[in-house]
């Protein structure tokens, strides 16, 4: 068997960590080609002494810097490499043949795009990405001959409940929702935890703070997607993602709030089976998934205690409370760049409400008024992403500016 090139995108986060973890239990399969982060500087350095990547790619000039001087020290021979623009180069490199996508949010649209565009074996976590560029990007996985593969857990639990004949045809296929039904999907079933505020009144939610939104019940995660549950967006964010994917529309995606977080999502066919996937809110599953798929691999996660667990609850989400869904569903609706367009403008929202600018409620109300000011364009090319994208952030942080508060 030959041994796969990996490539963590990152590699200092949540899903990065993890990825690592579930790569250091299969050594004979797998190498760590190189790994890439913003700019913590002591956790990367831990991962090239242990993990011994070929290369590092720091996007940070100052950490980047420090980072080569501290390896040197160290007597590593891996090369350190600086700036944006190394992060594509090698996520397109020769020397990679799988890359983990796990930059949070639009940070990580180049990189993906050059990965799909290199042919590579792609694990999205980075669904921001998806989000933005969408069709533009389904179809640099085709034409490229990627093979795009969901680390989301919803999304990879759909995945597998599709079958592999059947999603192996989906990814990016033109014929867009026929040949889902040709395969037998009457819709998806999205699950969401509910967040950390599922059942928090409306009057409350003026008053949270980030520490509170970043504080999940079920899953360990970064803050922009911590605060993303919180508000529903992320679900809004992965209703889209589920769209692009495997090539449905909006209306054939329902979201399911399931405070346990043990079914990762279903799959309903035309004769009225409807296939979960299951297990330990833990993303080593997905990530050992989307590594080994189609075989399966030990992942370090602990057997589901089903008896434990005794109950799975599943309610519908609550709108009022969390407009950001009905938010995301417009702009899926919409198409073009207004995913792009909502997507930069929730950046820019929890950046605001992270730094105690904004209040949480805020986020959505700042997303909603920019939204309705969008005009829907067209995303043919990547230009109309990232203007989408520019202008959106541009309204959004006009309306951050206008409210201006300080809070908690
Ligand atoms: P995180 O904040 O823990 O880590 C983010 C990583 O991205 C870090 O390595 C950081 O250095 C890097 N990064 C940030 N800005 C960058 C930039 N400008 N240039 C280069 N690198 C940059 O985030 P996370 O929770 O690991 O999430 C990563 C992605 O995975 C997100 O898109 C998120 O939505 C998705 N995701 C995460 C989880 C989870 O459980 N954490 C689950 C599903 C999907
Ligand atoms: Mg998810």
């Amino acid at each position: 068997m030959k041994t796969k090139r990996v490539a963590v995108l990152g590699s200092t986060g949540s899903i990065g960590l993890s990825t690592l973890d579930v790569l250091a239990r299969h050594p004979e399969r797998y190498r760590v080609t190189a790994l890439a982060a913003h700019s913590n500087v002591s956790r990367l350095q831990e991962q090239c002494l242990a993990h011994r990547p070929r290369y590092a790619v720091v996007v940070d000039a100052a950490a980047g810097a420090q980072l080569a001087r501290e390896l040197r020290r160290a007597g590593s021979s891996t090369e350190v490499l600086i700036g944006e623009q190394a992060l594509s180069d090698v996520a397109a490199h020769d020397e990679v043949d799988v890359v983990m996508a796990a930059i949070v949010g639009a940070a990580g649209l180049a990189s993906s795009l050059a990965a799909a565009r290199a042919g590579k074996r792609i694990l999205l976590a980075n669904k921001e990405a998806l989000v933005m560029s969408g069709p533009l990007f389904m179809a640099a996985v085709r034409e490229g001959g990627a093979t795009l593969i969901p680390v989301d857990s919803e999304h990879n639990a759909i995945f597998q409940c599709m079958g592999a004949d059947r999603v192996a045809a989906t990814p990016g296929d033109e014929s867009g929702s026929g040949a889902l039904r040709g395969c037998g999907v009457r819709r998806v079933l999205l699950t969401a935890s509910g967040g950390p505020f599922l059942r928090t009144p409306l009057e409350a939610l003026r008053e949270v703070t980030p520490e509170q939104a970043c504080a999940h019940p079920r899953w360990v995660m970064g803050r922009k997607i911590s605060v993303d549950s919180a508000t529903l967006m992320n679900k809004g964010l992965e209703l889209i993602e589920a769209c692009l994917l495997f090539a449905l529309p909006p209306s054939q995606v329902q979201v399911v709030v399931h405070p346990q977080s043990i079914v990762h999502s279903m799959v309903e066919y035309v004769d009225g089976s409807v296939l979960a996937q299951l297990g330990n809110p833990d993303m080593r599953t997905p990530i050992a998934h989307a590594l080994g798929w189609p075989e399966r691999l030990a992942s370090g996660v602990e057997s589901l205690d089903i008896v434990g667990a005794a109950r799975l609850d599943f309610e519908a989400p609550d709108i009022e409370r969390f407009p950001c869904l009905r938010l995301a569903r417009a702009a899926a609706e919409a198409g073009g760049a207004a995913p792009a367009a909502l997507n930069a403008c929730n950046e820019v929202a929890v950046a605001a409400f992270l730094e105690r600018r904004l209040a949480f409620l805020e986020i959505a109300e700042v997303i909603e008024r920019v939204m309705a000011r969008h005009r829907t364009a067209p995303a043919a090319t990547l230009r109309d992403v990232l203007e989408a994208d520019a202008w959106a952030r541009r309204e959004a942080q006009a309306e951050v500016a206008a409210r201006a508060g300080v809070f908690a």
